[in-house]
């Protein structure tokens, strides 16, 4: 994309797509990443997949575009900088126009995701929306065949963006709403609607009038008649039945196979250091999910650090994503996910992947070896005065969460691996 800078028209700058892809092709092979939520099926859609929102949003989101602010720095991507802009100020304009409810802004602490009010002059919303018009009026004029939006695609959001504020100020001005919420005004219902004619109609893309005749049929009988099952008849229900117990000896073979040989020695340990500001900022999340589970004042202190007092130089991460909600781990627990982190990570090395991926249970599993290893290399939590936890309840918890994001991670880029292998496979045989 060729597009003038958004806060000097006469300058113009270059968004690659390539940009997004080198990324995603540095990462990869990480269990922690910068470009948190990008995945080969967002690069490389379908089509069909092109119009998927939630792939669009794994490609215009903030944290994509800090991501590759420093990453891009760091690996000289070609138009990294110029890239993450205008993924921000798409995003941007993606977040004014979809707020559906009241507090969304409050909830989430972006003044840009509060319904539009009825002051709109000082309204940063309004005056982002009438910058974002003159923006898109100024590339129009560009006139270039490539890098820029379509026609029909340029008509589409020009049209929306003017129409916003207008519509608002109708609402405002003649029918006295107190305020004005942009994601409502959509077509999505109608789109779900006709998502509905086209299953009913045998996963057809078109669908005939017919058809749209007979799923309406369908769709009212189906309210009247609900599928249910009445719970009261099925509450005994077991599932001993299944007869699992072979599974379990074949199991714990591995597993007692896995917890003789496995060690972790100090280098592993420092080699997590790359990751640490990741690790920070997943030790926060973690730290912040615990605490709203236990309510707890005095682990609080425990877990968590001012951010004014303690500035270390792996908390840039959080810093740059932090909109004021974001917590900040105390040291000991960042200490934890690193060797979590790097327990994970040699679990997945070619000498433990194939006996480990033969368990069952994996979170159970490394939670244990885990705590055993925390325990050998006496990490524990410096606890302040607490009546109701001790560090060993804490830690587990902390563990627990940073497992599940690591193993989760794992699976995606599995995933992602083989979609890709899949891509490959195909252009070749395009050659
Ligand atoms: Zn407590």
């Amino acid at each position: 994309m060729f597009y003038p800078s958004f806060d000097n028209f006469s300058l113009f700058k270059t968004a690659s797509f390539q940009a997004l892809k080198k990324l995603h092709e540095i990462e990869s092979e990480k269990l922690l990443k910068y470009g948190y939520g990008l995945t080969q099926k967002a690069l490389a859609p379908t089509s069909f997949e092109r119009q998927n929102v939630e792939l669009v949003l794994q490609v215009i989101n903030n944290v994509v575009a800090e991501g590759l602010n420093l990453v891009g720095a760091e690996n000289n991507i070609l138009h990294h900088k110029d890239t993450a802009d205008y993924i921000k100020i798409i995003h941007r304009w993606w977040s004014v126009m979809n707020v559906k409810t009241k507090y969304k802004g409050d909830h989430k602490l972006d003044d840009f995701q509060k319904p539009l009010m009825k002051e709109f002059e000082s309204d940063p919303k309004y005056k982002f929306l009438i910058d974002f018009g003159q923006w898109l009026k100024r590339w129009e004029k560009m006139d270039s065949n490539t890098g820029c939006l379509t026609k029909q695609t340029h008509l589409a959001i020009s049209h929306t963006t003017e129409a916003m504020p207008a519509l608002a100020k109708y609402c405002f001005d003649t029918l006295n709403f107190d305020y004005f919420l942009p994601g409502k005004i959509q077509t999505d219902p109608l789109e779900d609607r006709f998502g509905s004619y086209r299953r009913l109609g045998g996963t057809n893309y078109n669908v005939s009038i017919r058809q749209i005749y007979e799923g309406e049929e369908k769709m009212r009988i189906q309210i009247i008649l609900p599928l249910a099952l009445k719970s009261s008849n099925y509450r005994k229900l077991t599932l001993s039945f299944f007869n699992t117990k072979n599974w379990e000896d074949s199991e714990n073979e591995c597993k007692d196979n896995l917890l003789n040989t496995f060690s972790i020695n100090p280098g592993d340990v420092i080699a997590a250091h790359d990751s640490l500001p990741l690790l920070t900022y997943i030790s926060g999340y973690a730290a912040h999910n615990l605490l709203k589970k236990i309510k707890c004042i005095q682990c609080k202190f425990t877990l968590l650090i001012e951010k004014e007092l303690d500035f270390n130089i792996h908390n840039e991460w959080i810093s740059k994503l932090d909109r004021g909600g974001l917590k900040y781990p105390h040291p000991d627990v960042v200490c934890i996910s690193q060797f979590t982190f790097a327990i994970v990570d040699k679990l997945f090395s070619s000498k433990y992947e194939e006996e480990f991926l033969k368990c069952k249970d994996h979170r159970c599993l490394v939670t244990a070896i885990t705590l055993d290893v925390l325990d050998e290399n006496d990490i524990y939590l410096g606890m302040e005065e607490c009546e109701n936890h001790n560090s060993m309840y804490l830690m587990k918890k902390i563990v627990w969460v940073i497992i599940n994001i690591l193993l989760n991670n794992f699976c995606k880029k599995q995933n992602d691996s083989i979609l890709k292998k899949k891509l490959d496979k195909k252009e070749n045989s395009k050659i």
